[in-house]
């Protein structure tokens, strides 16, 4: 027999904030979902690691769902599900609500980018008889974690005739991989004096792709031409196409399961895919909603979300538009209407380092989705910090749907900061909260999220769409 629980006990129950392991707030069988749903996610991971090949394998599956291009002139139906491919990098989908966009549209933004390392536009040289590609890193990256792992490369060049090459190297059984050598510790010394973020500079990120020379000739930059030789014979490239291409080095090493208990996820790109995913997903199980459901997959978010596929351009204010005017309506009206979540990552509380968050306020490995009012740094800079009366709603939405999540700050105030897409949509008029996963080693190229989490994050996206 249960003792019965003394006074004090039954205060904190009722007056306490509830700080739950998903595994204690949910079933045995609801974290075995939690696990099948991950399984879909890994093989995801695994096959798209740039954006444009995130943008490709969306819309494969999103029209194996019923997906058709948009067509701005056209009047939908009910229940009818779009998208808008934007340059192959970023993406909108859309379900045709009951209500249309009358009142609004419910819109779920995250992001397909991840931080990695971009060749530069004239990359290829030779130093002492090694051929490398000189690189510019994208986003926000701990340049020491990307030398002496193995690199793929992906990305596409458009050659001098027109034509565009795909490139895909380094993921298949047999595939050759690149690389970037550090030092060895006996001869470190002097780099070892570094600071940490000084350690491996940027200029040092070049990528190990060659050491043979062309046919025996003793001549110089014979190397360099004997892997531009080979380039040129399996895609039928020159130099000079190099300046029209945009190839990246991403991590080679598959996702798989962590831990004893295969309780989380250890791969490259859970920022923002981990939320890209549940919300395509969940909007693919999403029938006839209410409201029109809108889920943004966005591209740059790493580096500021600038540029025409990212969320500080106009791509996701002209579709509401077009949304609105087939209903003769006006596309400002709309937003002005229209909620959204930003979905996106936060950091989670790593106990190696619980220095850099207030305890109080930071996010937990297995503790559910994260809501997130404000990212940003030093006083609330660069952030939307969504309305009060914004988040009860949507802590309203996620109370009645049952949904396991917790909230959090990205570490403690003045430890450094970050920023998401929220206040770019939230600048459209739009009421924005951050909502995601929580993970660790983010940014790293291989991070860490539990899968109770991920499986969170779906169910929290399916219960806005719905709401
Ligand atoms: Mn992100
Ligand atoms: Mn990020």
């Amino acid at each position: 027999m249960k003792e019965e629980k003394t006074e004090l006990e039954a205060l904190k129950d009722e007056l306490f904030l509830k700080r739950e392991h998903y595994s204690f707030a949910k079933s045995e069988d609801e974290v075995r979902k939690a696990d099948e749903f991950c399984k879909g996610y890994m093989s995801f991971l695994n096959s798209s690691k740039t954006e444009r090949e995130c943008n490709k394998a969306i819309i494969a599956m999103a029209e194996k769902n019923g997906f058709v291009p948009f067509d701005r002139a056209k009047k939908y139906q009910v229940g009818e599900k779009v998208y808008l491919n934007n340059r192959g990098k970023a993406l909108i989908l859309a379900v045709i609500g009951k209500k249309g966009v009358s009142e609004g549209a419910k819109i779920v933004a995250s992001h397909i980018d991840s931080p990695r390392l971009d060749l530069k536009p004239t990359p290829l040289y030779e130093d002492s008889e090694i051929a490398y590609f000189k690189t510019h890193y994208y986003g926000g990256l701990r340049k020491y974690q990307w030398t002496a792992i193995p690199l793929s490369l992906h990305g596409v060049i458009i050659r001098a005739d027109g034509e565009e090459i795909t490139v895909s190297l380094g993921e298949k059984e047999g595939e050759p991989k690149f690389v970037i050598t550090d030092l060895l510790p006996h001869l470190a010394k002097e780099q070892s004096k570094r600071t940490l973020s000084d350690g491996v500079r940027g200029e040092e990120l070049n990528i190990l792709i060659g050491s043979r020379p062309f046919k025996k000739d003793k001549s110089s930059e014979s190397v360099k031409a004997n892997v531009l030789s080979l380039l040129h014979e399996k895609y039928g490239v020159t130099e000079e196409d190099f300046i029209s291409a945009e190839l990246e080095l991403v991590p080679a090493f598959p996702v798989c399961d962590i831990g004893f208990d295969r309780s989380m996820i250890g791969g490259y790109g859970h920022d923002d895919r981990v939320c890209a995913y549940p919300g395509f997903e969940a909007l693919f199980d999403v029938a006839a909603p209410e409201h029109t459901a809108v889920m943004v997959l966005a591209d740059k978010e790493e580096i500021g979300s600038d540029g025409n596929t990212g969320l500080n351009s106009a791509f996701l204010r002209y579709f509401i538009a077009d949304l609105a005017a087939a209903e003769g309506l006006e596309g400002r009206h709309v937003l002005s209407m229209s909620e959204c979540l930003s979905a996106d990552v936060n950091a989670c509380f790593d106990p190696t380092f619980p220095s850099v968050h207030d305890r109080n306020n930071a996010a937990y490995l297995n503790h559910g989705v994260v809501v997130t009012k404000y990212t940003g740094a030093r006083g609330k800079s660069g952030t939307s910090d969504a309305h009060a009366e914004f988040i009860g709603k949507v802590r309203r939405i996620l109370n009645n749907a049952h949904v396991c999540w917790q909230t959090g700050e990205m570490g403690k105030v003045d430890e450094g900061g970050g920023g998401t897409v929220a206040m770019y949509v939230a600048n459209l008029n739009v009421d924005v909260v951050d909502l995601g996963v929580p993970v660790l080693s983010m940014h790293a190229p291989f991070e860490v999220v539990s899968k109770a989490d991920v499986y969170s994050t779906y169910e929290a996206c399916k219960a806005f769409f719905e709401s």
